[in-house]
């Protein structure tokens, strides 16, 4: 069983009910379980085209798929929910649903990065990780989350 971190995000549509309805399908999914999910914050898009504001939280889940087949599985949900692939980068998604964390493992594959390679630079990443697990350690950078979120926005996590 493997303790995983899955980034939520939102910035089109019926923002919550995306996010709700992602939550639930990922609780659904054989061979997950939903443990926790952060306070769901808004934040203003980082990068890419002008675009609405986002939803954004992290969800904590015990697995038994591996990495490759978590990804399998957010891919599918995203897609049920309506994201169509977009060639641009950071465009604006109904559901965008990213590993975050696994365990302490450490992958780099064209297809997928863990930790991903964002997650210690993003505010709305690292707010609600912090929320959910400030002493887990970033296996690479060999920091907390909480170290991380205060070293990077000198930051206290909302209670
Ligand atoms: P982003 O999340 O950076 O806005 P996308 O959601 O469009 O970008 O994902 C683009 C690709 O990122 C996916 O097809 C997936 O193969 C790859 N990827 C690499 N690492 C990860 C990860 N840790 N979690 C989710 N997707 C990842
Ligand atoms: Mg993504």
């Amino acid at each position: 069983m493997s303790r995983a971190f899955i980034g939520v995000g939102s910035n089109e549509g019926d923002r919550l009910a995306c996010i709700s309805t992602a939550v639930k399908a990922l609780g659904q999914t054989e061979g997950i379980r939903v443990v926790q999910m952060a306070t769901i914050i808004e934040t203003e898009p980082v990068g890419g085209p002008p675009q609405g504001p986002y939803l954004n939280t992290v969800v904590e889940i015990s697995t038994t798929l591996d990495p490759q087949a978590l990804l399998a599985a957010l891919q599918h949900i995203e897609k049920a929910l309506g994201r169509v692939p977009s060639k641009e980068r950071w465009a604006p998604r109904p559901i965008d649903l990213d590993i975050l964390l696994f365990d302490e493992r450490i992958l780099n594959t064209p297809q997928l990065q863990i930790p991903h390679p964002r997650l210690h630079e993003r505010r709305f990443v690292l707010e609600p990780l912090a929320q959910l697990a400030p002493d887990v350690v970033h296996p690479v950078l060999r920091r907390t989350v909480a170290d991380l979120f205060s070293q990077a926005f000198n930051g206290s996590v909302a209670q």
